[in-house]
């Protein structure tokens, strides 16, 4: 099965694709995490897109293709993929659609998930991440208070630099997040819509709970 998750920041994607790997058992690609696990490593691409991410931008279409191809030509993507943060952009998309033809293959769903832009700037603005397994929680189960370690692996330190297990990205400051909207309704919104013409596209309602949103997914996979 090869899925498309796309909706604007906060809405919950990274939740929701967790379960839904779960469920088909499809590889989970984000490219998000792709690309700052990149700035962590202090790599060449990671030093050259620090800026343009933490300014909540979108990085180049033409380099975003280059990670792409690079990373669904690894074995573990021929049984499946769910595509979490990609594409953004109506030049990916086209430029998905097309390397996706030239091979063959198709998507079989992709979800469009929808939240109101308050909601989503009160929701980001309590996000913390894990350093290690990567989840991702809310300061607002916590009354506010950042835990010292995760409760989902148990990690208590980043081991290579002796930083808190758990950080607030860089990109979730109220002004970044409602920027990032701005990007998501002007470029990633008509990027949808040019997979709507290919492929079956379907809207999800991102509010309620985890699971409430979980079920609308289920319901049409
Ligand atoms: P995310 O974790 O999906 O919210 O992505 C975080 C940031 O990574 C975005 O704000 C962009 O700066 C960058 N990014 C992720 N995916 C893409 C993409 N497909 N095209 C361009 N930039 C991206």
């Amino acid at each position: 099965m090869k899925l498309i998750i796309m909706g604007p920041p906060g809405v919950g994607k990274g939740t929701q694709s967790h379960g839904i790997v779960q469920d088909t058992g499809v590889v989970h690609i984000s490219t998000g995490d792709i690309l700052r696990m990149a700035i962590r490593s202090g790599s060449e691409l990671g030093l050259s897109i620090q800026d343009v991410m933490n300014a909540g931008d979108l990085i180049p279409d033409d380099l975003m293709m280059e990670v792409m191809k690079e990373r669904l030509s690894h074995d573990d993507v021929q049984e499946g993929y769910l595509l979490d943060g990609f594409p953004r952009t109506p030049a990916q998309a086209m430029s998905f659609v097309k390397i996706l033809d030239e091979i063959g293959q198709s998507v079989d769903r992709v979800l469009v998930m929808r939240a109101p832009a308050d909601e989503i700037v009160r929701r980001l603005a309590g996000r913390i991440t894990c350093r290690a397994c990567n989840e991702v929680m809310n300061l607002v189960g916590f009354g506010r208070v950042t835990p010292t370690f995760c409760p989902f692996c148990g990690n208590d330190k980043d081991e290579e630099r002796g930083k808190d297990a758990l950080y607030q990205r860089a990109d979730d400051t109220e002004a970044t997040i409602r920027h990032r909207l701005e990007v998501f309704r002007k470029k990633t919104l008509p990027a949808a819509w040019i997979l709507e013409e290919r492929y079956p596209l379907f809207e999800i309602d991102g509010l309620g709970t985890t699971a409430e949103v979980a079920q609308r997914i289920k319901s049409v996979l």
